[in-house]
């Protein structure tokens, strides 16, 4: 069916709204260089995360859901007139990453919603896109290293120069999405900012 011109206009903003809800890229061209690691649905299954909004800092539950058939790693949305917020994930491409790196893409999903990317609801420049993938990497290698408030760091230096050798080897990059070698190096450099 031929589109209008209204119909691509709006049919392109919704692919960028899409992609603005931040998923990441999956690696399909990339094959494993080590077993998966055992029971990787553990670790997620206690993962959480919570996002504050308004005066009251009333806190909304993120639900981390488990996706066969998602065509990326994992991506944050938020649905039901901006209540429901959700981290999705493709299983098996998570089992790709160690555990460690594994926490960090849901710190790096949870941080989409945190910094209120999941919030936009019209389509933004690539350079933004950027910016927010940039944002949510660092938020997500400082939280890990400071821990949440009042509780202990969830990683030292060695989890860090695992989840950068992960990025490193994983991750291709394109479009708006940086190789994973240079965003190892971004995480590196957020992590020295914060002493880690
Ligand atoms: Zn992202």
């Amino acid at each position: 069916m031929k589109l209008s011109k209204l119909g691509d206009k709006a049919v392109h903003a919704m692919r960028r709204l899409l992609v603005a809800l931040c998923g990441i890229m999956a690696a399909f061209a990339v094959s494993a260089q080590s077993a998966p690691p055992p029971d990787a649905d553990a670790l997620i299954r206690a993962f959480a995360c919570r996002v504050l909004v308004g005066k009251g800092r009333v806190v909304l539950p993120v639900s981390v859901i488990s996706d066969p058939k998602l065509t990326m790693l994992s991506l944050a949305e938020r649905l039901a007139g901006g209540t429901q917020l959700n981290i999705i994930y493709n299983p098996k491409l998570m089992n790709r990453y160690r555990a460690v790196s594994r926490l960090f893409w849901l710190e790096h999903e949870c941080a989409h919603h945190t910094l209120g990317h999941t919030l936009r609801t019209s389509a933004v420049s690539d350079a933004q896109m950027g910016q927010d993938e940039d944002a949510a990497d660092c938020t997500a290698i400082q939280t890990l290293i400071k821990g949440l408030p009042g509780q202990a760091p969830m990683i030292d230096a060695a989890g860090r120069r695992v989840i950068e050798a992960d990025l490193a080897r994983l991750m291709p990059g394109g479009g708006y999405y940086k190789p994973g070698t240079v965003r190892a190096r971004h995480i590196e450099a957020c992590a020295q900012a914060v002493g880690g």
